[in-house]
Order: structure tokens, then C-alpha cells, then sequence
């Protein structure tokens, strides 16, 4: 019986690699050209952190988490909360009043498998802890657009507010109010929803949820003056920063914390997968969870929907390792100075592949293409004997003599001057 990988648990195999370290690669490039610096958490935090900051009522915390119970721990399903309670906990504030900071790594969330929603995914999350001012907003934004940009991937930015402990309260009442008068037209979820999450049932996917919360009131007309002032200084940040966003105030986010500005990055190539990231502000968190009365803001971008896109639109298969030179040692008089040989070149920085079979120099070259090679260093018992070896190059293949003369290391550095001329 083979053992197979668990539904919604998936390999990323050498072939699709080289897209995910260009993907990482630029996030870190990017997130570090504003500043960010990269923080590691652990895997498993404590349930309570995920019930307190994401929120009881979540989808998440209701039915997505992975939970030992009996260890009241828990899998994390998002980073933000990982990182608030290493900011707390190691006070991280005290050194640098601004904190900018990302992390990338996997999240779990118990979730129907399919393309683009895994139970194992990563996500590249970034955050701006300690800064209120809507430029941060906007700087924050437009950081994940550079990010999207740079991928050439095509996405649309999507922009609401959720107000604050202030103006929320009152207008959950009226939404309520709202959905109670035409709670027979609501989706079975979203009946449950009217009263434990009344918010959620604004971006419900179900045709007749959507028809009917289209007169449902908005929250950017019940934001107080501080919150409204809040989301026009955003816009205008953005379009200083020639950013396009569309409002929509049907966008609500899947976790509680979220206050003021909240935005999400669509695509319409991914099926019922509609977006690659999403973010907001959570000014009252780091509160909640015990922490100094400090605002923050930050995204999260799911790897394996920015993978997808990328085959989809972009398709720029980045190519595999490219190894500099493969030995061919045909006899067994050479097999062990080639060893020594590779191991050199490799302590010398090239990508250096070494066959130690013996075979023939055909099933050898074959070898050399598969890992892609750019040249072979044939040696058979008789070259080495003349102290020579054929240096073919396998794109142009192209052969010539090459002396291999003097000691090992000489050798070694022969080959190196020779490997850098020819990449220019
Ligand atoms: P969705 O509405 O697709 O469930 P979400 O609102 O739950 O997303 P967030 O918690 O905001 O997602 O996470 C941010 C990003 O992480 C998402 O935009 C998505 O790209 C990615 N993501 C979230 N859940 C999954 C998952 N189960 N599998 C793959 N990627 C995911
Ligand atoms: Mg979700």
C-alpha cells in the first residue's frame, strides 16, 4: 500500500519550485525596499490567541482551525496574530516606535479542498504596526500592487472601511434590523449569520443574498467624522501614489479585528477563488491581546493563488537549476581525481554534477542535458593519461582539447577561467 500526502496537503515539486523562489524572492526584495524586516514565528500558539483576536464568531475559528484540544493549542491560520504576540511579547515597540515587518510561511486552515484552497497553504504576510496616518495605508497598498506588478500579474484592488468600535456598533444594529425584515430570502448561513455575524452576510456568494443586501445600508454612510476623514485620506493617498482601486462596500473581512480600511487584491482567473490577498487596518488588536494601545495595518497574499496566476497570465516558467559543467569520468583511473575535481569547483561556487556509475559516455552526455549542463568535461583513462581532458560545450556542441595539467587545484582554476569567459 502506497501512502499518499493528506487531501488538501500538496508537495510543491522541483519542476514548480523555481516559481515560488521567484515569487518569495521578489516579496523580499520589495518588502525590504519599504523597510520590512523579516520576523519567524512558531507554527502552534496557544487557541486562545486565534478565539481573541481573530473572533468567535469567524468561519475560521468556528470550523477551520486545527486544534489539540487537549493541549489548547492550535495550528496557525494566519500570521497576523503570531505576529502581534511576538510583538508583545519580546515589546518590540520599545526599540523602534514604527514596526514594518513580514513573514512568509504555511498556514492551516481545515477547508473544502480545490483550486487555489488548500489545507495546507502559505501565505507572504506583511504588517505596519504603530503608525495611524492614512499614508501608511496607502504605502502599505501600494506595496502589495508593486508586488503584483513586478509578478506582471494583472489584479484589481478593491477598497471599503469598516469603521471603528465608535461607528460599527450602531450600524451592525441597523444592518440587523435590515436582514431581520427579509430573513426568509437569506441563505441558511446567513440566517445563523443575521445575529452571530450580521456583517458577513454582505459578501455572501449565494445569487439571492447578493440580490438582497444590495439595499441593505452601507457602512461608509454610517462612518463617524474621524473614520470618514480616515477613508478619504487613504484615496487620496492612493491616487497620489497613481494606484487604481475601486470602492466596495460589500467587502468585509473573514476575521474580526479588522477596523477602518480594509482592501482586497481580485482576480477573476481563479474560479470561486476570487482573491490573492487581502488586508486592513486592526487598530484596537494589540489591545485586546494585552498589549500597548498601538494601530497597525497589513496584508496577506496566498502563495499558491499567486503561483497559479502566474501559470495563468504570465506563464514565465522560471527555469530550473542550470548546472554550470557535469564530469564525465569514462574510466576508472578518473573517477577519483574527478571527484576531488567537482568537490573543488563546488567549494569554488559552480553548480558543479559528477556521474560516479561508470557508464557509457553516451548514457553520461544524456545525463548532462537532463540537469542541464552548460558544459561537459569529458575524461576518459586514455585523455587523462595525455593530461588532457574534451570540454564540450552543450548548447553549441562544440568540443575541444583541454589541458589538464599541473595539480588538482590547478585544474580547478583552469576550469573556472574558462567557465567565466564563456558566460560572458
Ligand atoms: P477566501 O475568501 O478566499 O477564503 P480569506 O478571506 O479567508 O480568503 P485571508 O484570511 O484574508 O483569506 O487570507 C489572505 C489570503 O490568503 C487570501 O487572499 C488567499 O490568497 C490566501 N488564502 C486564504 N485561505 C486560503 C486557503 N485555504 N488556501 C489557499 N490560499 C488561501
Ligand atoms: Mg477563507
Amino acid at each position: 500500500m502506497k501512502i499518499q500526502a493528506i487531501n488538501g496537503f500538496k508537495d510543491i515539486l522541483p519542476d514548480s519550485v523555481g516559481r515560488w523562489q521567484l515569487i518569495e524572492q521578489r516579496a523580499r526584495d520589495i518588502f525590504e525596499r519599504f523597510g520590512l524586516q523579516e520576523i519567524r514565528m512558531p507554527i502552534l500558539e496557544k487557541t486562545e490567541l486565534f478565539v481573541r483576536s481573530i473572533g468567535e464568531a469567524t468561519d475560521v475559528v468556528e470550523k477551520e482551525m486545527y486544534t489539540f484540544a487537549d493541549k489548547g493549542i492550535t495550528m496557525r491560520p494566519e500570521a497576523t496574530a503570531s505576529i502581534m504576540r511576538a510583538f508583545i511579547e519580546h515589546g518590540l515597540h520599545v526599540q523602534q516606535p514604527v514596526q514594518r515587518l513580514y513573514t512568509i510561511g504555511p498556514m492551516f486552515r481545515h477547508e473544502r479542498p480545490q483550486m487555489g484552497r488548500l489545507r495546507q497553504f502559505h501565505q507572504l504576510d506583511a504588517e505596519i504596526i504603530g503608525a495611524v496616518e492614512p499614508r501608511i495605508d496607502a504605502e502599505l497598498i501600494a506595496m502589495g500592487q508593486m508586488l503584483m506588478d513586478e509578478l506582471d500579474l494583472t489584479v484589481s484592488l478593491e477598497l471599503n472601511s469598516l469603521g471603528c468600535p465608535e461607528c460599527r456598533p450602531p450600524f451592525k444594529t441597523a444592518l440587523v434590523a435590515f436582514l431581520e425584515q427579509s430573513i426568509e430570502g437569506l441563505c441558511e448561513d446567513c440566517k445563523r449569520r443575521t445575529h452571530t455575524n450580521p456583517l458577513r452576510v454582505l459578501d455572501c456568494k449565494k445569487p439571492h443574498c447578493r440580490a438582497l443586501v444590495q439595499d441593505a445600508p452601507s457602512m461608509l454612510d454610517a462612518l463617524c467624522p474621524e473614520c470618514d476623514h480616515h477613508f478619504r485620506e487613504v484615496q487620496t493617498a492612493l491616487q497620489a501614489l497613481q494606484i487604481p482601486f475601486q470602492i466596495n462596500r460589500f467587502m468585509v473581512r473573514g476575521l474580526d479585528y479588522y477596523t477602518r480600511t480594509t482592501f482586497e487584491f481580485l482576480t477573476t482567473d481563479l474560479g470561486a477563488q476570487a482573491a490573492v490577498g487581502a488586508g486592513g487596518r486592526y487598530d484596537g488588536l494589540i489591545q485586546s491581546l494585552g498589549g500597548p494601545a498601538l494601530s497597525g495595518i497589513g496584508f496577506a497574499m496566498g502563495l499558491e493563488r499567486i503561483a497559479l496566476l502566474m501559470e495563468q497570465q504570465a506563464d514565465s516558467q522560471p527555469a530550473g537549476t542550470v548546472m554550470d559543467i557535469f564530469l564525465a569520468a569514462l574510466g576508472s583511473d578518473t573517477l577519483g581525481p574527478c571527484s576531488l575535481l567537482a568537490h573543488l569547483l563546488r567549494k569554488a561556487g559552480i553548480k558543479a554534477a559528477i556521474d560516479y556509475s561508470g557508464r557509457s559516455l553516451k548514457a553520461q552526455l544524456k545525463q548532462a542535458g537532463r540537469v542541464r549542463a552548460r558544459f561537459t568535461l569529458i575524461v576518459g583513462d586514455e585523455e587523462w593519461a595525455r593530461q588532457e581532458g574534451i570540454l564540450r560545450n552543450m548548447h553549441t556542441q562544440e568540443q575541444q582539447p583541454f589541458a589538464l595539467s599541473g595539480s588538482l587545484e590547478q585544474q580547478c582554476l583552469q576550469l573556472l577561467q574558462c567557465l567565466k569567459t564563456t558566460t560572458k
